[in-house]
């Protein structure tokens, strides 16, 4: 892969929410946008008040009314414009995805964003595509479902794949007739309202698409209770998520799907073939975007057979990471975003060594070039269920090791009490992948593989039990969108 690099100070950024089709600013009150490849600010946020919020989902509602009406085939020649012109753009967009968050320059450029292009071109290719039924019907009338968008969704995003996990959420509502307001993660505003911007110049009616920008707890929640926004659609913590349905159910019983926390498995059955390839996925699997990832393999579970030569492979993996700012073009192990965050996990694995986990590597927080943070690339053997590593969601490039003799063992280990996101499962029987993926209770299931694949756009992604409900990607991703209205024609008889 050809690295690039950036220069952050070049890198100018214009703050502000964006409603119906204008930036503007709440200066009310603003907070520090961090870069935490250096710890600069970059910039003060504003924060919506409710008052801003209240624009904001009026500007959606307003839109709403003729938006439902454009024709699908003109909303997907507009998002295609959309698409067109911001990747004019690529450049300047990855960078605002750099700038502020812990993706690398390397893969927002190739990867991310180009991404998020595709992603928008995809769900308007829906746009007229999306069918009703006709019910069974009898000679004296037909029945139908129709189907129709809600209205004003709310879409709130995290930091993590800040611009990817926000187009997931718009484009498939826009596609549908839907009109959005986006909340992102205050830590990453930038990418994401620029984007917002550019679905205007493409030619997007103002009012589609708008931002607001603030804390979850203030800006997001007005947002999730507004009497005016008939959808909400979260990708975060599962602590958030929970207080946010509550909210959605005493605020106008709107609903809601919820992409929440993992513990992924990656599950390393005795035949499994190829172990350097394997260890390759089980590396990338906790070290992509240091760890800070919902479907991060964060548990080895492995046929004790296996266990001492797939460490070793993975030591020798995980220590050649080299630490750096997210524009260095050398750059392998991503900062940690927040001194919050590389506070906990370190808590996280301090406290589960004190519990009897052996740490084989790594194990502290670390301080990089410029005051960046870091977490260093960590295993801890000898994880027990009881551990507070095995149980709590650690977001970090922390790997626990659980050892297994049996395929039965091992699938009932890979089953997390709480978590079912992802798992991966390595093995050359093709009759025990099958037993795992039945078996393994978790949203996606890979064989032989961790990460989803970016040119498969077709397959949803989504959690079960505490990692959620409801899907995006594919065509499940777009349906959640709307409604059916039962429709019933009385018809002359003859
Ligand atoms: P978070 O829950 O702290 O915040 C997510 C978003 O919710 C932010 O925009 C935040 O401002 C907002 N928010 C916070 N409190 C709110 C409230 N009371 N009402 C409304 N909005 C509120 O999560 P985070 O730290 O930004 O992201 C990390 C978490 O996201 C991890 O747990 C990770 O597993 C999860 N995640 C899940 C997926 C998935 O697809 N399942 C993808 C990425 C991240």
């Amino acid at each position: 892969m050809t690295h690039q690099s950036f220069n952050p100070a070049d890198v100018s950024v214009e703050c502000g929410h964006f409603i119906d089709g204008r930036l503007v600013s709440d200066h009310q009150s603003a907070v520090p946008v961090l870069r935490p490849s250096d710890r600069q600010t970059h910039a003060e946020l504003p924060l919506a008040t409710a008052s801003t919020v209240d624009d904001a989902v009026g500007a959606a509602e307003t839109a709403f009314a003729s938006w439902r009406r454009t024709a699908p085939r003109e909303r997907a020649q507009l998002m295609w414009q959309w698409a067109a012109l911001a990747e004019k753009e690529l450049e300047q967009i990855a960078q605002l995805e750099s700038l502020v968050s812990s993706r690398l320059y390397a893969e927002t450029l190739s990867v991310d964003v180009p991404a998020a292009f595709s992603w928008i071109r995809f769900y308007a290719e829906y746009a007229d595509k999306l069918e009703g039924s006709v019910t069974s019907s009898t000679d004296q009338g037909l029945g139908l479902v129709v189907k129709e968008p809600y209205g004003v969704v709310a879409a709130i995003a995290p930091w993590n794949f800040p611009l990817v996990l926000a187009v997931w959420k718009i484009a498939p509502a826009i596609a549908a007739g839907n009109c959005v307001v986006v909340k992102p993660s205050e830590l990453t505003p930038f990418s994401i309202t620029r984007m917002a911007q550019l679905a205007v110049e493409a030619g997007i009616p103002a009012g589609v698409i708008n931002v607001v920008h603030g804390l979850g707890p203030e800006t997001g929640a007005a947002l999730v209770k507004h009497p005016g926004v008939s959808y909400v659609t979260f990708t975060g913590s599962t602590a958030t998520g929970a207080r946010l349905m509550a909210d959605a159910a005493l605020h106008g019983l709107k609903p809601v799907s919820l992409e929440l926390g993992g513990k992924g498995p990656q599950l390393v059955l005795e035949d499994a073939d190829q172990l350097d390839r394997v260890a390759d996925h089980i590396a990338w699997g906790i070290t992509r975007n240091a760890g800070q990832l919902c479907y991060a393999g964060s548990r080895l579970v492995i046929h004790r057979s296996l266990e001492d030569e797939m460490i070793g492979k993975l030591q020798k993996r995980l220590s050649k990471l080299t630490a750096g700012p997210t524009w260095g073009a050398d750059t392998s192990l991503a900062p940690i975003i927040s001194q919050a965050q590389q506070s906990r996990i370190e808590m996280l694995v301090n406290t589960t060594v004190e519990e009897g986990a052996e740490c084989v590597l790594g194990g502290r927080g670390m301080e990089g070039p410029h005051s960046a943070l870091f977490f260093e690339p960590t295993i801890l053997r000898a994880l027990e269920t009881d551990m507070t590593g095995y149980k709590e969601e650690v977001f970090g490039p922390v790997l626990g090791v659980q050892v297994f003799d049996d395929l039965e063992e091992g699938v009932s280990l890979a089953n997390h009490p709480s978590y079912g996101l992802t798992a991966s499962v390595y093995t050359s029987n093709i009759n025990a992948a099958l037993i795992a993926s039945k078996s393994i209770q978790a949203g996606t299931v890979w064989i032989n593989t961790w990460g989803r694949k970016p040119d498969n756009m077709t397959l949803p992604f989504g959690g079960m039990n505490q990692s959620g409900f409801g899907r995006e990607a594919g065509k499940d991703g777009i349906e959640k969108f709307l409604r059916g209205k039962a429709v019933w024609i009385d018809t002359p008889t003859a």
